[in-house]
């Protein structure tokens, strides 16, 4: 499974990861893009993955190094004494800037065509295998990428003719001398979770609209042009009443708007990114789309980025598992390598199973809010329960991928110079921003299932691949479809009565491991098709052991000792090797 590379080091240390390519490091990447994408496209973008898999590996985990150590200062005045606010950077965070948007345009692949020569735009599906590189080396950027993107999708969906011909372009520029980054602000002191308690007011003044009140948590903070939630003058209480404006940095006649950034921000993690207080002193801005309708607009945002949450969770991990393997191939303990001592393979077992379903998920959620966006109903009731099964459950177990990750290196690994400190520190705030925990998994549960029975879709999804995958052994799609039904079951006895709540986490958590045993099973049953290997299927299986089954305290767990030697390795696994194991 992992690409196995050992870095030049030094003797007494483990080497790191510096100097691997983080898409040649990685086939399951290349596998599943072959999936989803047509083979033109995907053979136009291989290239420049591997280039940006060999940047992240190197020149932008130094500049992603550098940015976290020197975080953004805000200044109020210039030289001169005059009131002017902005934002100093390091220049490791403008270079990090300048590849992201510059040179590989992430944040316009799905506005844009032409980036990276393509004549079309991108699908989801391409576009965050971008991100997932990018986000492997700096996940601090990859928020302002991310809102610059959704704020272009908000305002192309619904932003009337004038606005879009003001602002669209610059938020779709890779002319780094024309971008107009963006932003979104939602969170209020009164209310994160709880939107619908904002207390900033819109005020009607001739074409435009004046902002008063105080946004409490805004990343990339100094955007030229944010997407925000206010209340209109005398409009309803709760979310119903809260529009959606468009707010720029700068007026039509060059001055500053009327907001300030009060003070940054100091973060446990995404330290080289500015997240800043905010207060709106009659700011200007326009309406987007319906005045009575500003919230669920936003929540189309909230959901783009809940992927992108659900994708940059998935590049931590597959960070930490980089640096985990690095140690584990490069360090010798009592007369051994960390990677031939069992206790330690199986270790390396649990840290490679969270990464590789959550690949398999994003890719799936992804491929459906492209068909989605296609037309297909089917598409959008799949998405509408996949977007948060990912969210919660990728972002909470990158907390823990990269917690035991950075045990694999031991005492260092707890020490900034290294990345595990850093990818900790980052990992906590995925499944925070977007939707806390709780709130997504409401979401999944409450809303998607209970009120939108959108798990009929996931159903209907997962036993249709299970239908496709003929070679996976019948007895291993039997049992795969007797977990869908269960799993379905529970989460609609869970969403059917409210005093039921207390279990949304557990269900969106087992929807998230039946959906992707499948996703694994389908996947190895195709990849096998193509180049020989079915090790994808192995994982399904480790999925039903660790991740649905609960072990009995007292008995000795299943030996894995073959499993762990067939996905260690980097032999092809062939059908009947991982048929031996599905049982
Ligand atoms: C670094 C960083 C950057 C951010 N950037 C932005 C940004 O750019 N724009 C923006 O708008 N926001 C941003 N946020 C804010 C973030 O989205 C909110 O903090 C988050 O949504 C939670 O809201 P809150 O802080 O008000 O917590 P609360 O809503 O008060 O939540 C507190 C706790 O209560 C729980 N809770 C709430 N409701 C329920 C319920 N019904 N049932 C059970 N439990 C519940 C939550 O799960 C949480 O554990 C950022 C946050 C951080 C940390």
């Amino acid at each position: 499974m992992h690409g196995l590379h050992t870095p030049a080091g030094s003797d007494a240390i483990a080497p790191d990861t510096t100097g691997l390519n983080f898409y040649t490091a990685d086939p399951s990447l290349a596998d599943l893009l072959q999936l989803y994408l047509p083979d033109a496209l995907f053979t136009h973008i291989a290239p420049h993955l591997e280039r940006l898999g060999g940047l992240a590996g190197d020149h932008l985990d130094q500049c992603a190094r550098l940015a976290d150590r020197h975080t953004p200062v805000l200044h109020h005045r210039d030289k001169f004494g005059r009131d002017a606010q902005y934002i100093e950077y390091h220049p490791a965070y403008r270079e990090l800037e300048r590849v992201a948007y510059g040179e590989f345009g992430i944040h316009a692949m799905s506005h844009r065509k032409g980036v990276l020569g393509w004549p079309e735009t991108y699908p989801s599906a391409a576009k965050h295998a971008f991100t997932y590189l990018f986000n492997q080396a700096e996940f601090g950027l990859g928020c302002p990428i991310n809102v610059t993107d959704g704020a272009a999708m908000l305002l192309s969906r619904f932003g009337d003719d004038a606005l879009k011909a003001k602002y669209l372009d610059g938020l779709t520029q890779t002319d780094m001398a024309l971008l107009t980054q963006g932003a979104q602000f939602m969170t209020e002191k009164e209310g994160g979770s709880d939107v619908g308690k904002l207390t900033t007011v819109a005020t009607p003044e001739g074409d435009h609209w004046r902002l008063t009140g105080e946004k409490w948590f805004c990343s990339n903070a100094d955007a030229m042009v944010s997407m925000l939630l206010a209340r209109p003058e005398g409009a309803g209480p709760g979310t119903r009443g809260v529009g959606l404006f468009l707010m720029p940095r700068f007026l039509d006649d060059g001055t500053p708007n009327r907001y300030r950034i009060v003070r940054l921000k100091d973060k446990l993690g995404t330290r080289s990114m500015a997240s800043g207080e905010i207060k709106l002193e009659g700011a200007v801005a326009y309406a987007v789309g319906k005045l009575d309708r500003g919230f669920v607009q936003m929540a189309e945002m909230v959901n783009w980025s809940r992927l992108s949450n659900g994708v940059k969770s998935t590049a931590l991990m597959r960070r930490a598992l980089h640096d985990a393997f690095a140690v584990a191939h490069g360090r010798v303990v009592f007369g051994k390598r960390i990677v031939d001592q069992p206790l330690a393979r199986r270790q390396l077992l649990k840290l490679m199973l969270p990464v590789e379903q959550a690949l398999s998920l994003c890719f799936m959620t992804a491929d459906a809010l492209d068909r989605a966006e296609a037309g297909s109903q089917d598409a959008a009731a799949l998405l509408r329960i996949l977007t948060p099964v990912l969210k919660f459950r990728a972002t909470r177990d990158a907390r823990k991928v990269c917690g035991d990750a950075l045990e694999m290196r031991g005492g260092v690994g707890y020490i900034e110079e290294f990345v595990p400190a850093r990818l900790l520190r980052d990992a906590h705030l995925g499944s925070i921003w977007e939707g806390t925990s709780n709130i997504v998994a409401l979401d999944a549960i409450a809303r998607a299932v209970g009120r939108h029975g959108a798990q009929g879709a996931l159903a209907a999804n997962l036993h249709a691949r299970l239908d496709e995958a003929a070679s996976v052994p019948q007895v291993w799609r039997d049992r795969l479809r007797a977990l869908v039904d269960r799993a379905v079951a529970f989460a609609q006895g869970v969403a059917a009565d409210p005093a039921n709540e207390v279990d949304s986490r557990r269900a969106t958590t087992t929807l998230y491991h039946v959906a992707s045993a499948v996703m694994l099973a389908w996947e190895g049953a195709r990849i096998h098709e193509r180049r020989g290997d079915a090790r994808r299927l192995l994982l399904s299986k480790l999925v039903v052991d660790h991740r649905l089954a609960r072990p009995d305290p007292f008995a000795a767990e299943a030996r894995e000792a073959g499993v762990a030697a067939l996905l260690i390795g980097s032999e092809p696994v062939s059908l009947a090797q991982a048929a031996e194991h599905l049982g």
